[in-house]
C-alpha cells in the first residue's frame, strides 16, 4: 500500500453537502465500502465503492495524479477518494472551535492582522487586540495574530490609538471539526466546499 496515500485526509460532506469533518482515508475507504458514504469525484458524480474503484483506477488517471493520490493494495489501484459524501448520519457543522493557540493561527491564516503578510509561527504572536491592562480578555473576537515588529509598535494601545487597521474582524469559528496539518495545503477538491467557510471554520483535531 502507499503509506502517503493512506496518511491523507479526506474531507467529510453531510448530506447537504456541507463540510463536517475529516477523517483519514483508511476510514473513508471503510465508509464507502460498507456504503455509510459515497466517494465525490472531480467530477461531481457520487460513487460507490465498487463504481469507485472501477472508475479512478483507469491507467490514464493514475498516470496523471500524483502518487500520494493513490491507494494500492495487492488487487488493484484506485485514487484515494479525497471527499466522500455521508448517506445517512446528517452531520453538524456548527460545533464551536475549540479557542486554541493552534486555531488562532490556522483561523488568522499565518498572518499578521495588522501589517497583512504571513509570517513563520514562530515570528506571530497573540496579539490582544485591546490590551489585557486595559480590561481587554482572552477570546477570539479579542485576540489576532500579530508579528513581532507590529506587536512591538502597537504596544499596549487599541487598534485605534495606534492607527493600525485589522485585515479582518476577529470571529469565532463556528465549525470545529475539520482537521488539517500544519502548513498542509488543502486539496482543490476540498475548496469548493471550504471556501466560502473560511472563517467559520476551524481546522483541528477534536479531542
Ligand atoms: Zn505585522
Amino acid at each position: 500500500m502507499s503509506i502517503d496515500a493512506l496518511q491523507s485526509r479526506t474531507l467529510v460532506l453531510n448530506k447537504g453537502w456541507q463540510p463536517v469533518n475529516t477523517i483519514n482515508v483508511k476510514d473513508a475507504i471503510g465508509k464507502i465500502y460498507c456504503g455509510s458514504a459515497r466517494a465525490l469525484g472531480s467530477d461531481f458524480v457520487t460513487y460507490g465503492f465498487e463504481e469507485w474503484v472501477n472508475t479512478w483506477s483507469d491507467l490514464s488517471i493514475i498516470a496523471k495524479v500524483d502518487q500520494h493520490k493513490i491507494i494500492s493494495c495487492k488487487k488493484f489501484e484506485f485514487l484515494a477518494p479525497e471527499v466522500i459524501i455521508l448517506a445517512e448520519y446528517s452531520g453538524q457543522t456548527s460545533r464551536d472551535a475549540k479557542f486554541s493557540r493552534r486555531n488562532i493561527f490556522i483561523r488568522d491564516n499565518y498572518t499578521c492582522q495588522y501589517c497583512y503578510k504571513r509570517f513563520p509561527v514562530k515570528q506571530l504572536n497573540i496579539d490582544h487586540i485591546i490590551p489585557r491592562s486595559r480590561g481587554g480578555n482572552t477570546s477570539w473576537e479579542n485576540v489576532a495574530l500579530s508579528c513581532l515588529p507590529c506587536n512591538t509598535k502597537k504596544a499596549a494601545r487599541t487598534p485605534e490609538e495606534a492607527n493600525m487597521k485589522l485585515l479582518k474582524k476577529p470571529i469565532k469559528p463556528k465549525w470545529s471539526a475539520l482537521q488539517c496539518q500544519l502548513g498542509q495545503k488543502l486539496p482543490n477538491s476540498w475548496k469548493t466546499f471550504i471556501d466560502s467557510f473560511y472563517w467559520n471554520v476551524s481546522l483541528i483535531d477534536e479531542e
